[in-house]
């Protein structure tokens, strides 16, 4: 009896200081763990000993087709188990039991692609005592895509938001996209810029354009910003007077941002494939994410913050432009059949009707008779830079 007490109390002090770690017994020494489990079921012994150990599959680039099991340390209840099973985003799955402690969930249709699944699982043991609650979450691949739509000579507009974070990381951006003679779009938050004065210069010496996305990066649809506040968040906004493009942070936008966007110039531009590289996914995932939904004329959203963009797009820029594209906001660089047809920007990246959008672009840039250079207003495009040199 003496033995079993210490176990006991070693157990449940071991559990206790680290319940939040789901792997929690499985680092018990096994003698200790063999002690516990050949105690007489006492109800202290069993309710620090109870709950999920490991719940597959974890981490990112989960199969469509995965089952999710759940292993438990002890025998569980298994109809208030399976009642208090909770997927968010929910899953239509079969349950089994291919043992007392493992269930099994079979989804009965493919997982959702690029989708982060949290799981929590709740119930009782099979005595009766709560099971601690437990949460666990993986992340579905992206597969590759069957086919790429073809980018048959139209233009890709490629746009990088937020920071800039690291001279090092917006120098190596440059020099890449440069390799592949990409005019890029940029949407800097402004007040980042205070740190690097010559920024902008050195974006623009290389082709791209660089456009407002307000200056601290608020959310200009909530009420805590006030009027004031929006217009001048917009007014401070990167490009002022050299871009009348407006991309309002995290999509926030309403009726009084855009009306203020508008008083001050600006058409509201947002895109039409999001990379979600700002949540840090695999590069990969990028990757496929693009070459999934890439269309003639579509924008693309990329972050300058995130950390594995530059990879994902040293495999992307090559294989886009092997597959048709022009990866430039400048209708010059494309044919006239191609930017007639395709134009920049979809029904997506406007608010306003598209067609007059992308025609109003075009004619900016290709129009002998155009007198307003928009959406870029300082006159002509430089030349697209022949040397690496800053
Ligand atoms: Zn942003």
């Amino acid at each position: 009896m003496g033995v079993l007490t210490f176990a006991g109390v070693y157990v449940g002090a071991k559990l206790h200081a680290s319940r939040e770690r789901e792997a929690a017994s499985l680092a018990l020494p096994a003698s200790v763990a063999a002690l516990a489990a050949s105690a007489p079921p006492t109800d202290t012994t069993e309710a620090v000993l109870g709950g999920v150990v490991e719940l597959r599959p974890r981490g990112p680039r989960v199969n469509l087709a995965s089952a999710i099991e759940v292993d438990f340390s002890a025998p569980v209840d298994r109809v208030s188990v399976e009642a208090a099973l909770e997927s968010v985003p929910p899953i239509e799955w079969r349950t089994s039991w291919p043992k007392p402690t493992l269930l099994r969930l079979t989804p009965r249709a493919p997982l959702k692609s690029g989708t982060l699944y949290r799981l929590r699982v709740a119930g009782r043991l099979a005595h009766g005592v709560p099971l601690e609650p437990f949460a666990g979450e993986f992340r579905t691949e992206v597969p590759a895509p069957k086919d790429v739509v073809k980018g048959r000579g139209g233009n890709l507009v490629l746009t990088f938001d937020d920071g800039p974070r690291g001279s090092v990381r917006t120098r190596r951006l440059l020099e890449l996209l440069e390799q592949y003679h990409v005019k890029a779009l940029f949407f800097p938050v402004a007040q980042n810029l205070v740190r690097y004065p010559n920024w902008i210069r050195d974006v623009e010496a290389k082709g791209h354009r660089v456009c407002n996305h307000s200056y601290t990066h608020p959310n200009l649809a909530s009420r805590i910003v006030s009027d004031e506040g929006v217009r001048r968040e917009i007014e401070k906004g990167a490009g002022f007077g050299r871009c009348r493009l407006f991309r309002p942070p995290m999509m926030a936008h309403d009726e009084r941002s855009d009306r203020v966007a508008r008083e001050l110039g600006y058409s509201v531009f947002l895109w039409d494939i999001d990379t979600r590289d700002w949540e840090e996914i695999p590069a990969d995932e990028i990757y496929n994410r693009v070459l999934r939904a890439v269309e003639p004329g579509r924008v693309v959203l990329f972050h300058l913050q995130a950390r594995r963009t530059l990879r994902a797009l040293r495999g992307l820029l090559p294989r886009l432009i092997r597959e048709g594209y022009v990866l430039s906001w400048d209708p010059r660089d494309v044919d006239q059949a191609a930017r007639e047809r395709f134009g920049v920007g979809t029904a997506a990246t406007w608010l306003g009707p598209k067609d007059a959008a992308r025609a109003r672009w075009v004619a900016a840039f290709t129009s002998p008779a155009a007198t307003d250079p928009w959406p870029f207003p300082v006159g002509e495009t430089e030349p697209r830079p022949t040397t690496g040199a800053p």
